[in-house]
C-alpha cells in the first residue's frame, strides 16, 4: 500500500474506463438482492492476503453495483432521485483523489472559497443579505437539525426562563423535523395546512398564540416552513409565514431540501416569495441541483449566531479560531468534513447558471406534460396540478396491495422504479422528476403498464 506501482497504474486505467462507461451510457436500473444471495455471489471479500484490485473491481462491477438501483436512471422516479451532471460526477473523482480537508480555512482555503461562491449563488437567488453564509452538510436531515440547534441556542440566550422549547411546522413537514425535535428533546406544534396542503400564516399565528396562552412556560423558538413537500411538492405560504415569525421574534427556517432548487427557474420563482425573510434555509444539491450525493446547502442569514452554537472548543483547535477566518466546521454539527460542495461548484462554474435554469425548466415542463397524460388516461386520476416537479396520481379501483405488486413488477421488469406513497390515508403513486434525461416517452412507457 501507499506506493504507486505498475499494478496501481493498471488499476487506475480500469477504474477510469469503468467510470467513463458509467457516465457515458444509461446504466440498467438494477435492484436489490438479499444478504444470502449476495453472500453466495460475493463470498467473504475481506481476507488477510487481499483479493487484489482487479478482482475487487470486478466484484463491484459484476455483483455489487448491479445490486444497487441506479438513482440517475431516467425512469427512477421514486422518492427523490438524483441526476448529477457529467461535470459534477467527473469532479467528484478529482475531489476523491485530492485529500482535501473541508473543515477549516487554514487547511482548505481554496476549496472553501469555491464552495462559498456556490452557496452565494443560492443565497442571492433567495434574496438573503450579503452577510449570509453557511456550509455544505451531508443532507437535509443534518441541515435542518443544525439550523434548529442554532435557533434554540439563540432563543435560550434571550429567554433563559423558558421550561420547554417548541418547533412549529406544518403537519406535512418532512420526517426530519420530527427527528430533529426528538434529538433536541423539544416539543413540536404541527399545524394543519389549508385544503391544498400549504401552511398559511394566519393558521400558524392562531395556533402559536393559543399554544403560548395555554402553556405560558413553553415557547416556540422556530417556525419551519417547507418549500416543496417531499410527497407532493407543495410550497408553504412563505410570504405570510415569515411575518408571523418576525412579529413574535421566532426563528424562521425554510426547509427547501427538494424544492428550493427551483429558485433558479423563473417560471416558478414567485412561489417562493417570502423566502428572503428566512433566518436559515436548506436545499439539497444532491436532489434537484444535479450534484452527486451527498450535499445539502445550509445557509444562515446571520452566520455568527450559528457559529456561537456550533463552534467546537479544544486546545488542539484554538489555532483555527484565531483570526476570524471562515471555518465551515463552525456552522453545523460536524468537524471533519469532505469538501462535498465542490462537485456542485465545479459544474455550476463550468456550465454556467443559465444551463441550470434550462435544466430546471425542462424538468418542470416534463412534470406538466406528465400531468396532462394522466388527466387523459382512462384509469388514472391526477391528485392535484403539480406545483413543482412531483406528479401524484391514483389508479382507479386499486388497493394498497395492488399498487405494491405493480411497483415490484415494474422494477422486476426493469421498466422503472416508482414506489407507492399515500395521501390522507389513501394509496397514491408519484413521479418525482428531477432528471433532465427523463423524457416523456419514459413516462409513457410506465403509464402504459397501468
Ligand atoms: C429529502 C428531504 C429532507 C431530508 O434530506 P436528506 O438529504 O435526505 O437528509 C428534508 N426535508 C425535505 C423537504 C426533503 O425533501
Amino acid at each position: 500500500m501507499h506506493e504507486f506501482t505498475p499494478e496501481v497504474e493498471q488499476l487506475a486505467r480500469e477504474v477510469m474506463e469503468y467510470s467513463l462507461i458509467r457516465l457515458r451510457t444509461d446504466p440498467p436500473l438494477d435492484g436489490p438482492k438479499s444478504p444470502e444471495e449476495l453472500q453466495a455471489l460475493a463470498g467473504n471479500t475481506i481476507t488477510a492476503a487481499g483479493i487484489g484490485g482487479h478482482a475487487a473491481l470486478e466484484l463491484f462491477k459484476e455483483v455489487l453495483a448491479p445490486a444497487c438501483i441506479s438513482t440517475d436512471h431516467p425512469r427512477y422516479l421514486a422518492f427523490i432521485p438524483s441526476a448529477p451532471t457529467e461535470y459534477a460526477n467527473l469532479f467528484d473523482l478529482v475531489v476523491g483523489a485530492s485529500a482535501l480537508y473541508g473543515g477549516s480555512w487554514l487547511e482548505g482555503a481554496g476549496a472553501v472559497f469555491a464552495e462559498n461562491q456556490a452557496l452565494r449563488w443560492i443565497s442571492d437567488l433567495a434574496g438573503l443579505p450579503q452577510s449570509a453564509g453557511g456550509v455544505f452538510v451531508q443532507g437535509g436531515t443534518i441541515g435542518n437539525l443544525s439550523a434548529l440547534v442554532a435557533a434554540r441556542a439563540h432563543a435560550r440566550e434571550k429567554h433563559p426562563e423558558v421550561a420547554r422549547w417548541v418547533i412549529a411546522a406544518s403537519a406535512e413537514a418532512h420526517s426530519s423535523i420530527k427527528s430533529a425535535a426528538h434529538v433536541m428533546d423539544v416539543l413540536t406544534l404541527f399545524v394543519e395546512p389549508d385544503s391544498d396542503g400549504s401552511l398559511q400564516g394566519a393558521d400558524l399565528a392562531r395556533e402559536i398564540d393559543s399554544y403560548h396562552a395555554a402553556n405560558p412556560t413553553h415557547r416556540v423558538f422556530a417556525i419551519v416552513a417547507t418549500a416543496g413537500t417531499t410527497n407532493l411538492g407543495i410550497i408553504d405560504d412563505l410570504i405570510s409565514i415569515g411575518p408571523v415569525a418576525k412579529e413574535r421574534d421566532i426563528w424562521f427556517h425554510v426547509d427547501g431540501a427538494y424544492g428550493l432548487a427551483a429558485l433558479c427557474a423563473p417560471s416558478v420563482r414567485p412561489l417562493f416569495n417570502g423566502v428572503e425573510l428566512a433566518d436559515s434555509l436548506i436545499v439539497d444539491p444532491h436532489k434537484w441541483l444535479f450534484a452527486p450525493f451527498d450535499a445539502c446547502a445550509l445557509i444562515y442569514r446571520d452566520p455568527s449566531i450559528a457559529k456561537k452554537a456550533h463552534l467546537q472548543k479544544a486546545a488542539y483547535l484554538d489555532t483555527l479560531d484565531d483570526d476570524g477566518e471562515w471555518n465551515p466546521s463552525d456552522y453545523a454539527i460536524h468537524l471533519t468534513r469532505r469538501a462535498r460542495g465542490l462537485p456542485f461548484w465545479f459544474s455550476l462554474a463550468a456550465y454556467g447558471t443559465n444551463e441550470y435554469t434550462d435544466a430546471m425548466e425542462q424538468t418542470l415542463r416534463i412534470a406538466q406534460e406528465a400531468a396532462e397524460l394522466i388527466r387523459q388516461h382512462p384509469r388514472l386520476s391526477l391528485l392535484r396540478d403539480p406545483e413543482l416537479s412531483v406528479v401524484a396520481f391514483t389508479r382507479d379501483g386499486w388497493t394498497a396491495d395492488e399498487y405494491q405488486k405493480w411497483s415490484d413488477q415494474l422494477l422486476a421488469d426493469q421498466i422503472g422504479f416508482v414506489t407507492p406513497s399515500s395521501h390522507h390515508g389513501q394509496p397514491i403513486l408519484r413521479f418525482a422528476i428531477v432528471n433532465p434525461w427523463t423524457k416523456i416517452e419514459d413516462l409513457v412507457a410506465i403509464l402504459n403498464t397501468l
